[in-house]
């Protein structure tokens, strides 16, 4: 969650940028400040929006993860311990995608994937 929160703190450092240089942005006037607010309009909102895209696949990576972590003998939430890791999950090297983890509930023992 912290790495997800570090991609929307770029993505707003991006806007910033792209709205600074859209202020100064001046297309009648042939100059070098035209072609670096240009630059910087472009790569930040490149950048930016590559990184909101980001933070917004992780927070629904992580609701996924969330979703899985109800135990389904005590109905307790989120009271769980990792035990492993299970088989992988065969989709390719996507970072983002959640590889099957083994976990136990604390309060009752019951053991599940979270896939
Ligand atoms: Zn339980």
């Amino acid at each position: 969650m912290l790495q997800s929160h570090l991609y929307l703190a770029s993505a707003l450092l991006c806007l910033v940028a792209v709205l600074a240089a859209l202020e100064g942005f001046r297309p009648r006037e042939v100059s070098i400040e035209l072609f670096g607010g240009l630059a910087v309009i472009l790569a930040g909102g490149a950048v930016g929006g590559w990184s909101f895209l980001r933070y917004i696949r992780m927070l629904v990576v992580a609701q996924h993860a969330a979703d899985r972590s109800v135990c389904g003998t005590c109905k307790t939430y989120g009271l769980l311990e990792a035990t492993g890791s299970g088989a992988p999950s065969g989709q390719g090297n996507d970072d983002l995608a959640i590889s099957p983890t083994r976990v136990r509930c604390r309060k009752c023992g019951n053991e599940w994937t979270i896939a």
